[in-house]
């Protein structure tokens, strides 16, 4: 290299650098409008007892109606939220309208189920989070015990506050449960002392079961150690019939995936998953 090629390339490095930072400002500041002209809407996933075959649950998902993008998926713009600390009103955004549905399914009698909202490592760090949650539970009417949070398992990494932030959530009567489980560093300490409710166990596992002895091993793993430790366990992204009848085999006690739905909009879920209370 001579000294004007490596100028030119420092030249080209620094355009890409601004230019990236450029867009997710730009992205920072449509968020910031998108989230006063309400353009972003929940999805939801159902959550399926393998024993019964039943909709015991939904996931609430968040997507994003941009004006010129179109609808981004929340691995877009949840990054970014996140960063500029935009994560804070939007999440409060996702519970609000999560529990405000679920309310209203109920009200319109149908069985009650139990609503997942996945929780960001930012709004795990707030002090008065325990506080916010009461307050919209309050506010929408809904009973706590049909809410239930997702955190990772590297929200949980200062296990001595995770612990008392957990406590103050479990207190207000509502459900956790650790996402994408397995990806992370949950020592058999952690599991057992948190005041958990569920494992998820993340999808990469699930999707292995069949192709390799690895992935069935650890899916049977973490199933077993559930079991021991009294948790409820849920498998992520199930797909197909053959990884349904392993997991029904592991005692697991939900699923979640293609093979029942793909999250779709809040009145598809209400006539496709909905049913009202007998007699
Ligand atoms: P997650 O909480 O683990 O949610 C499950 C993701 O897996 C969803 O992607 C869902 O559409 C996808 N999925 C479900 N079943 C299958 C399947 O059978 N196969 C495959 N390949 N994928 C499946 P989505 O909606 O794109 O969300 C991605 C992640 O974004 C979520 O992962 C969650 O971590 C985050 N996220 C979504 N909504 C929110 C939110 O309101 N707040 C926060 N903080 N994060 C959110
Ligand atoms: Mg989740
Ligand atoms: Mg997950
Ligand atoms: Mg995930």
């Amino acid at each position: 290299h001579n000294g004007k090629e490596q100028g030119l390339e420092f030249v080209r490095y620094t355009a890409a650098i601004k230019n990236q930072t450029q867009s997710r400002i730009e992205l920072e500041n449509d968020m910031r409008k998108g989230l006063e002209r309400e353009e972003f809407f929940l999805e939801f996933q159902p959550q399926v007892s393998l024993d019964s075959g039943r909709v015991v649950g939904m996931e609430a998902l968040v997507r994003w109606n941009h004006p010129r993008r179109g609808v981004l998926s929340p691995g877009e713009f949840i990054p970014v939220a996140e960063d500029s600390g935009l994560i804070v009103p939007l999440g409060e955004w996702v519970l609000r309208t999560a529990c405000s549905y679920n309310k209203k399914w109920q009200d319109d009698g149908y069985t009650p189920i139990c609503v997942s909202v996945n929780l960001s490592m930012r709004q795990f760090r707030q002090h008065n989070l325990a506080d916010k949650v009461d307050c919209i539970l309050q506010e929408v009417g809904l009973e706590a015990k049909y809410l239930e949070l997702e955190v990772t398992e590297s929200m949980t990494f200062d296990i001595d506050t995770a612990f008392e932030q957990l406590q103050r959530l479990k207190r207000l009567g509502v459900h956790i449960s650790i996402d994408d489980f397995g990806t992370g560093y949950s020592s058999l300490y952690y599991l057992k002392t948190l005041p958990i409710d569920r494992l998820k166990i993340d999808r990469s596992f699930v999707k292995e079961v069949m192709l390799d002895g690895s992935g069935a091993a650890i899916v049977s793993t973490i199933a077993m150690m559930a079991h021991h430790l009294q948790l409820k366990v849920t498998a992520e992204g199930v797909e197909n019939e053959e990884q349904l009848e392993f997991l029904k085999l592991q005692n697991c006690h939900e699923g979640q995936g293609y093979l029942f739905s793909k999250p779709v909009p809040a009145g598809l879920f209400e006539r496709r998953f909905l049913t009202r209370i007998a007699g």
